[in-house]
């Protein structure tokens, strides 16, 4: 039974049944080489972007994490906790195909509501499956044929009242749990669990609860409305306030972004003027990809490079509407011609004062031939594979990038690395 209720902005729906299902992958990566690779099994084994002792692990295993491991730890400091650790280099490429074999396999259960990052989707339940007892047997049916994709493919799955409840439900077990949070477990079943179990607080947001004196799930879930209103400062706290209450908070419409940002710390060998060039350039054209993907123009591009000697620097410039991808080189280079020597370690690159197409006035015509390329060229890339067509400047970086990982999101088939 859903009973809309309209308050400040946002639109609530009064879930009474379970409503949501998430599924989350446990230990992604690591998972996906041991499924790969049979010898890795039962053992510890962390995924390494770059093959150094001083670079960070991006995956663990629950054998590696059982010594302590997790993502970030570094190498060196793993091989310290477990000296029989195997380290596997990331193979994005495996990882993306999995990916699409899972989620057509949960799509084959029920439909996917969201696909939130490469190993996290969540379902929207409707009529009987929002029965407790039908829910379970769906989240079974899901378990089931993932595993039988690869049998160390493991999942956690979390039903509750609305999307938060549940994405915090999939995290109470793991790995390979099953968690449900009803209506009627609200609020004693979240005491026990821990402030920052809970999407939203991070370290500088649970600093600030603190900050007020709240220091327990019990003490958070007993601030009034206004109060969240006010830690969180705004609209974002009211919203938190209702989903710890797994109550589901619809956004009724999606802000537009304001700018597009790329920014990139560079691989030791373009740690130079051309080689961050080739970077800044590729970068460009990823932002002018997504410009065009959401029908914007950008009228300022802005540069910032921070150099190996810990010197930073940045300028930005004014220009023409465009969504083109050339003209935005062009402008590029005017920026670039005015960089102070020196070896590049970072590249940053935004695009602000965007305007969105019904905005937009007739003045564009007349670049419309160079939209109209870019555009061929977004078709041609999406149609026969990422990276058939760029930019002769970037083609060293496109050709570097081919072990970068998507962790948050899905990687981008259009325009990303292989
Ligand atoms: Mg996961």
């Amino acid at each position: 039974m859903n009973l809309p209720i309209k308050l400040q902005g946002l639109i609530l729906k009064r879930m009474f049944s379970v409503c949501y299902l998430f599924v989350d992958l446990n230990s992604y990566f690591a998972a996906v080489e041991q499924q790969l690779h049979p010898e890795l099994r039962s053992r510890p084994v962390a995924v390494i972007p770059t093959p150094s002792d001083y670079t960070s692990c991006i995956a663990a295993s629950y054998e590696a994490k059982a010594y302590g491991i997790k993502t970030g730890t570094l190498v060196k400091e793993a091989k310290r906790l477990c000296p029989n650790i195997a380290f596997r280099l990331a193979n994005h490429r495996h990882y993306v195909e999995y990916h699409e074999k899972i989620m057509a396999a949960i799509e084959a259960c029920h439909p996917i509501q969201q696909i939130l990052s490469i190993d996290e989707c969540v379902l929207k339940l409707g009529g009987r499956d929002q029965k407790l007892e039908n829910a379970i047997k769906l989240a079974h049916e899901i378990r089931g044929s993932i595993l039988n994709l690869g049998n160390q493919l493991k999942c956690s799955i979390g039903i509750s009242t609305n999307r938060f409840l549940a994405k915090v439900a999939s995290d109470m077990q793991k790995p390979n749990g099953l968690s449900y949070i009803l209506k009627s477990d609200i609020p004693e079943k979240l005491y026990r669990l821990k402030l920052e179990d809970f999407p939203g607080i991070g370290s500088r947001m649970l600093h600030r609860l603190n900050l007020q004196g709240i220091q327990t799930t019990k003490e958070l879930y007993q601030q009034d409305l206004h109060s969240l209103r006010q830690i969180w400062g705004g609209i974002v706290g009211e919203r938190f306030y209702h989903n710890l209450r797994g109550v589901e908070v619809e956004t009724p419409y999606t802000p537009r972004a304001k700018s597009v940002g790329q920014s990139h710390v560079l691989a030791p060998e373009f740690r130079s003027p051309e080689g961050a060039y080739k970077i800044a350039v590729r970068l460009l054209q990823k932002a002018a990809f997504r410009l065009r993907e959401t029908r914007a123009w950008t009228r300022h591009l802005h540069l910032a490079l921070r150099f190996e000697n810990g010197g930073r620097w940045k300028s930005e410039l004014a220009i023409h509407e465009t969504q083109d991808s050339l003209s935005l080189i062009q402008n590029l280079n005017q920026l670039w011609n005015k960089k102070p020597n020196g070896n590049p370690k970072k590249v940053s690159l935004v695009l602000t004062h965007l305007i969105y197409e019904d905005e937009k006035n007739a003045s564009f015509f007349d670049r419309k031939k160079r939209e109209e390329l870019s555009h061929a060229m977004d078709k041609i890339n999406r149609k026969f594979g990422k990276n058939i067509l760029y930019f002769a400047a970037s083609h060293d970086a496109i050709a570097a990038a081919k072990n970068r990982i998507a962790f948050s999101k899905i990687p981008d088939f259009d325009f990303d690395e292989n």
